[in-house]
């Protein structure tokens, strides 16, 4: 059992306060929050990647300055003033974790999902990344390298997945659809089509 941050109180206080006064509607804040978890957020980092993999210089301005890259498509703002990218390749595969609490790259992932906050994701991906990874269903050959990355508040990394064998064909906008939040933070692969 964790201690719940005060910032999680007060705004559950402030919610139900606004809430009884009629102010708002929770099934909309709920909703809106699971946009920025799955969605809205997310979409931002896919357009990173998709870029990245149709563009080879942006591709290295990428992963030089992971920051000063992403803002160039307007991405940019609290907490993701020190954004680190990391590729995935055939022989590395890079996970991310914040072992400490739930650092995340917002303005390219919006909000956590609730396995990231997870204790037991946070302590277990650091000790048996593979075996926490398969659980996740991501299979890993002995052979690949797991780096394991751990968020601080002073850097947050974005994964930059590979981009799938059968997609040659599709232009950056089409790929974009393509490029899930758990490829972005390492626990997935992007799927070929
Ligand atoms: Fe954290």
């Amino acid at each position: 059992m964790t201690e719940r941050p005060a910032a999680a109180l007060r705004t559950e206080a402030l919610e139900q306060l606004l809430t009884e006064r009629g102010l708002i509607d929770p099934k909309t804040l709920d909703r809106i929050i699971a946009d920025y978890e799955s969605d809205i957020g997310p979409l931002n980092g896919a357009k990173v990647v998709a870029r990245a993999w149709t563009d080879p210089q942006y591709r290295r301005r990428l992963l030089l300055d992971g920051t000063t890259a992403i803002k160039e498509l307007g991405f940019s703002g609290s907490q993701g003033e020190h954004i680190v990218v990391v590729e995935n390749t055939p022989a590395v595969h890079n996970v991310v974790v914040c072992t400490l609490c739930s650092c995340y790259p917002w303005p390219v992932l919006g909000l956590p999902p609730s396995w990231y906050k997870d204790p037991a994701y946070r302590a277990r991906m650091v000790r048996e990344p593979r075996a926490v990874l398969a659980e996740m269903g991501l299979e890993l050959a002995d052979t690949v390298r797991i780096i394991v990355r751990d968020s601080t508040s002073e850097v947050r990394w974005l994964v930059l997945p590979e981009r799938p064998a059968g997609t040659d064909h599709l232009s950056e906008q089409q790929l974009v659809p393509l490029v899930t939040r758990d490829a972005m933070v390492g626990v997935a692969k992007v799927q070929p089509l």
